[in-house]
């Protein structure tokens, strides 16, 4: 579904990525790890078409969208939980649902009642706060109304940047969990994460980025269970 092959990105005079080869296919959940600054959101963001790319092509469900707009890849189905969330907060959660959707229901958003009932399932206290000034959200709702915005716009691969910053571990078990019941009904995932171990319990496979390359890739059970990989990257014995 995601191909993207030698994608490198500079900042200025700073190589943030270097000749990345990275697949998704559809229906998989792939978990994207590395240290801070190992280049994973430079990665994403790439993919969406927000950070520059400077050499490599993607393709995104058989188009090449190297040279798209942001704007025409999330219509072609790329939905991004950013990192930080960036919620627009000074807005209640309903609004900031009803903005997700605004791929479907144009910027007069009215409510999209099964997304929105979806939503709220897969979050029950997302549907106690519809009301509630985003901003006033504790970190795991918010967490989870950013997730529920991307959803909204009913992306075919949701490609979500470190969702466990600044969480308790239950709720970065919580929303793991949430985003492996998502693959399971059918949405392919691609997630960035620090946490790697966390994150390769609940993937089909992995990446690990050091200094803006592939360091090592492979099935998450493999990665979970290589000595050296887990010496070297995921902080384990
Ligand atoms: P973290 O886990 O800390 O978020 P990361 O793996 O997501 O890290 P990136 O944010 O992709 O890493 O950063 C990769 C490198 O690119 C870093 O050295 C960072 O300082 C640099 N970088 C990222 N964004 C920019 C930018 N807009 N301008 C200049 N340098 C940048």
């Amino acid at each position: 579904m995601i191909e993207c092959t030698g994608l490198t990105v500079h900042y200025g005079g700073i190589q943030a990525l270097r000749e990345v080869d990275l697949t998704v296919a559809e229906g998989e959940f792939v978990a994207l790890t590395g240290a801070n600054g190992a280049g994973k959101s430079t990665l994403l963001r790439a993919l969406l078409g927000i950070a520059p790319v400077s050499a490599g092509r993607i393709s995104f469900a058989g188009t090449d969208v190297t040279d798209l707009s942001t704007r025409e890849r999330v219509r072609l189905g790329m939905g991004l939980v950013p990192e930080g969330r960036e919620l627009f907060s000074g807005m209640t959660v309903a609004e900031n649902l009803l903005l997700g959707g605004v791929r479907h229901t144009g910027w007069r958003p009215v409510p999209h009642a099964a997304d929105l009932d979806r939503v709220v399932s897969l979050f029950p206290r997302l549907g106690d706060r519809m009301a509630q000034d985003a901003g006033t959200l504790s970190g795991g709702e918010q967490q989870m109304l950013a997730l529920g915005r991307a959803l909204m716009g009913r992306p075919t691969v949701l490609i979500c940047d470190e969702p466990s910053t600044g969480l308790a571990p239950m709720l970065v078990a919580e929303i793991l969990a949430t985003l492996r019941t998502l693959c399971d009904e059918g949405l392919t995932v691609l997630l960035a994460e620090q946490n790697a171990v966390a994150a390769l319990r609940v993937a089909d496979r992995g990446y690990v980025l050091e200094n803006g390359e592939v360091a090592v890739h492979g099935s998450a059970e493999a990665l979970l269970h290589d000595p050296a990989v887990r010496r070297a990257y995921l902080g384990a014995a």
